[in-house]
């Protein structure tokens, strides 16, 4: 299959741009697939009432068939059409927080086919906040399927750049406009439990969702890696996110942080091994071999989750054997940036004092 790739970007001629958008809704509401832009990461989007198409999301990527899809909507009425009841707290998270980096899992009526929630009879949707992906769902007919647009695995994509290594030649199209905002996935909310829980963190905390509705609980296997329970997400058991090498991350004080990963680069580096370092622009200076990269700044830790899976890849294109990082404080958009950080680690962390 040739993948056809178009550009939408600032001062583009509006005609030029709705052609594109036409053209890719056309692609959805046939059953093919689009990769497009959000503000969190690059989806992968088909109809979401058509079975056929959601499984052709889980062959390009490779994904298990038992990891559900969210359904994207533009617009608040669309959330009628696919659930039973709202609760009246959906409602109001919804009037705060959509469109925005919010998923919210509700219980699903018959129109979503089981092969998008992977046989559940919950269905997760989310409202992007981002102008050509809701044009694009609109066009597609209103439900557009679309999990991260990268192989199964493989850190999720926040430029198009990234879409393309994976996906070139297995869907139809690709629309690009640069890399994204956010850089992290959705924060995702089940509400068909009270108090609603946090299944995966993202750039809507626990404090911004608590001060709207009151107690939000999370997902206990976010929290300790050591819980044998399997997660509530059901796509949060698979070892996401991962880097070609091994990804180890060193956390404690931060002087300390720095004297570790440079005592272990030097140790890997006379073992003859090509060595990855993820600094900050803090401590970025400090660092004098090795292959470092500064991923953002501790002052402001979205500039941090803007950059994590693009250093992630760059990694694997640079073929290192071995990569550290500093950890990251864990408030804030930290908590959905350590989360991501520590599973592309394979929880593996060394703590420094
Ligand atoms: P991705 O689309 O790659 O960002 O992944 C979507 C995430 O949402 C996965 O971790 C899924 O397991 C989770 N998810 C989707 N639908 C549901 C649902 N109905 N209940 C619980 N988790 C869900
Ligand atoms: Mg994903």
């Amino acid at each position: 299959m040739k993948t056809i790739v178009e550009k939408i970007y600032q001062g583009q001629q509006k005609d030029e741009r709705d052609e594109i958008i036409k053209r890719a809704g056309e692609i959805i509401k046939n059953g093919g697939l689009v990769a497009f832009p959000t503000e969190t990461v690059y989806g992968l989007g088909a109809d979401a009432l058509n079975e056929e198409a959601a499984k052709k999301i889980y062959a390009a990527k490779g994904r298990p068939s038992d990891n559900p899809l969210i359904v994207h909507i533009a617009d608040m009425g669309a959330i009628a059409g696919i659930t039973e009841t709202i609760p009246k707290k959906a409602g109001i998270v919804a009037d705060a927080f959509w469109p925005g980096p919010l998923t919210m899992i509700f219980r699903k009526n018959a129109r979503v086919p089981d092969g998008t929630t992977g046989g559940l009879d919950t269905v997760a949707v989310r409202m992007p906040d981002h102008a050509a992906a809701r044009e694009l769902i609109h066009a597609g007919g209103g439900y557009v399927a679309a999990p991260s647009a990268n192989t199964s695995g493989r850190p999720s994509p926040t430029d198009a750049c990234h879409v393309e290594a994976d996906m070139e030649g297995k869907i139809d199209m690709i629309i690009d406009s640069g890399s994204v905002d956010i850089g992290v996935e959705s924060t995702i909310l089940d509400m068909t439990v009270e108090p609603p829980m946090i299944l995966r963190p993202g750039a809507v905390t626990r404090e911004m969702l608590e001060a709207l509705i009151g107690r939000v609980a999370v997902d206990g296997t976010l929290i300790s890696d050591t819980s044998t329970e399997a997660p509530k997400a059901p796509g949060m058991k698979y070892r996401h996110y991962a880097p070609k090498a091994k990804l180890t991350v060193v956390a404690g004080e931060i002087s300390a942080v720095v004297e570790e990963i440079r005592r272990l680069c030097r140790e890997r580096m006379k073992e003859g091994r090509k060595v990855g370092i993820i600094a900050t622009e803090e401590t970025v200076m400090k660092y004098t071999q090795g292959n470092v990269k500064c991923i953002g700044t501790r002052e402001d830790e979205s500039t941090i989750a803007s950059h994590l899976y693009g250093i992630l890849r760059e990694f694997d294109s640079d073929e290192v054997d071995c990569i550290y990082s500093e950890a990251f404080e864990a408030d804030g958009i930290g908590s959905a940036v350590m989360n991501r950080l520590m599973k592309a680690a394979g929880q593996h962390v060394i703590e420094v004092k």
